[in-house]
């Protein structure tokens, strides 16, 4: 349910977007909003700019809050986007801690508006693989 301070603050998210297009990068931004509904810190898209595959608003600010937030705190701050993240950031909010994400447009409306928004190929993965000599890392770490 998006109430309409949820709405204030997308607004906020998706103007961070178009600033983010008159600086010359990518049209996406992000926010954190505390569990108060202040805002704690704001992101866009700078991977034009920083040549950087993972520099979307989102995993930054997912990576911002796992550094700078206590485990309570994340839980009830929520992420405001332009788009709704895709895989990678969706991975990082989980691992985050983030308790909420409010997005504005839906992943198949950006397919919508922009086709090549969808166009990322399956990658082969082949495994798995070698279990015996796999498994010594991992049981060493965590069974120690
Ligand atoms: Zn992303």
């Amino acid at each position: 349910m998006i109430s309409s301070t949820d709405e204030e603050l997308l607004r906020r998210a998706v103007a961070i977007a178009a600033d983010a297009v008159t600086l010359g990068d990518a049209p996406y931004g992000s926010l954190l909003a505390g569990p108060d509904g202040a805002i704690l810190v704001e992101a866009h898209n700078t991977v034009r700019r920083d040549n950087d595959i993972s520099a979307h608003p989102e995993l930054k600010l997912a990576r911002w809050a796992a550094r700078e937030l206590d485990a309570q705190t994340a839980a009830r701050t929520t992420m405001y986007t332009s788009c709704q993240p895709c895989g990678m950031c969706a991975g990082g909010i989980v691992r985050s801690g983030l308790g909420r994400v409010v997005y504005a447009l839906s992943t198949e409306q950006l397919v919508e508006l922009n086709p090549e928004s969808g166009a990322w190929p399956a990658v082969a993965q082949d495994g798995p693989a070698l279990f015996e000599a796999a498994r010594v890392p991992i049981e060493t770490y965590y069974r120690s």
